[in-house]
């Protein structure tokens, strides 16, 4: 087994981080391990490509991510062989949910074939977030393949906002579509995400809720957040969750609801007649990175230990170099050991203006 975490990341936007070698040891085995803030690894984000046919002002902005950008090459991406063996190797650390994203997931070459992989190993729950732009031709194949459940962005149902949100124009309906394909395929219960940006869409907020109440769906409404360093964040045009809300509640009447499960991201509300339930993500006005049990594999390898961060560890190197299951286990057990992020319980104009990497590429 290899003694060493050697090739600490220069993922792209990135700098390299001190070698962390000498933590390596009994990592490697089996079992929970805690960070030092005593959070546990539970979530495992997995981008399988940092390229979107969508690009929404908030994430892929036309300005940054145009003709001339450059993506990654396909020699550059994790085979579906090493996302594998990667997962594998996280589950034994106590992954116990992986997501499959991007960039848009559905763009990946055969991504059904990665689902059976992983739907293959004991004891995870999969699931997959899509801008559901593809999902009416792929529901049924992936649920096939082994895949449960699904998350899919929509940020209106007004087609010009949604047009302008997603700046290629792609129409409300297709995404409509999609959404019933998955429901008619079993991928339920379906997740809605809806980003809520100031100025934009606050007006979709009610029209939202009610079309999607009594379907079974949970929407989720989620607050803009300074991921990456292109999407040019204010404060501002944050509508906070607690806005959402009084909103909704003021046409929909609404009551809290437990959590599923300890550290669980979104706040749940339900509809006071019944009707189904709701959910809000305040990842700015209440920042919950002490529960935080998530970790990010980007399309290339990299391991981000936060949605925020500016720096990851180059697991593809390791396993490029043959590297034993042993020393992969070592290695992501010593990179969990010392983390200590908690972006969004220290964020400032300063630290929103880091060159964070984008979260096309570390996986939303
Ligand atoms: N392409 C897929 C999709 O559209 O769902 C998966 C990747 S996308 C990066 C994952 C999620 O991140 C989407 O729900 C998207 O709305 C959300 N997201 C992207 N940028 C965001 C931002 N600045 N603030 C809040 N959520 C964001």
């Amino acid at each position: 087994m290899t003694d060493r975490v050697i090739a600490i990341a220069e993922g792209r936007h990135t700098k390299p981080l001190p070698d962390v070698g000498s933590l390596v040891g009994s990592l490697g085995a089996p079992g929970t391990i805690s960070d030092t803030l005593g959070r546990q690894i539970r979530d495992l984000r997995i981008s399988v490509t940092d390229r979107c046919n969508f690009r929404c002002t908030y994430c892929m902005p036309k300005e940054a991510f145009g003709p001339d950008y450059e993506f990654l090459a396909r020699s550059q991406l994790l085979s579906f062989e090493e996302i594998t063996r990667l997962a594998r190797a996280f589950r034994n650390h106590g992954v116990a949910k992986i997501r499959l994203t991007g960039g848009e997931p559905l763009l990946r070459k055969d991504l059904e074939r990665l689902v059976a992989m992983l739907a293959e190993i004991p004891g995870i729950d999969l699931t997959l977030t899509t801008n559901g732009s593809l999902l009416a031709k792929k529901a049924a194949v992936l649920r096939a393949a082994g895949l449960k459940r699904i998350t899919v962005s929509l940020d209106s149902l007004d087609d010009r906002v949604f047009r302008a949100m997603n700046d290629v124009d792609f129409p409300v309906s297709k995404v409509l579509e999609g959404i019933d394909a998955a429901a008619s395929a079993g991928l339920g219960p379906i997740k809605i995400n809806m980003v809520v940006k100031r100025g934009v869409n606050e007006d979709s907020i009610v029209p939202m809720a009610r079309h999607f109440r009594g379907s079974g769906h949970i929407v989720r409404f989620i607050e803009f957040m300074d991921v990456g360093a292109t999407n040019g964040w204010r404060m501002d045009a944050v509508v906070p969750s607690a806005e959402v809300i009084r909103t909704i509640d003021a046409v929909l009447p609404l009551a809290p609801l437990d959590p599923n499960y300890r550290g669980e991201v979104a706040e749940r509300w339900r509809y006071r007649d019944g009707s189904g339930e709701i959910g809000v993500i305040s990842s700015v006005t209440q920042a919950f990175c002490r529960e935080c049990t998530r970790v990010r594999l980007s399309t290339d390898g990299v391991l981000y230990t936060c949605l925020f961060a500016t720096q990851g560890y180059d697991l593809r190197a390791l396993l490029r170099a043959s590297a034993s299951d042993d020393a992969l286990a070592a290695a992501i057990g010593a990179i969990w050991s010392v983390r200590a992020d908690r972006y969004s319980e220290i964020r400032t104009a300063e630290t929103a203006a880091l060159r964070k990497v984008e979260m096309s590429y570390i996986g939303g």
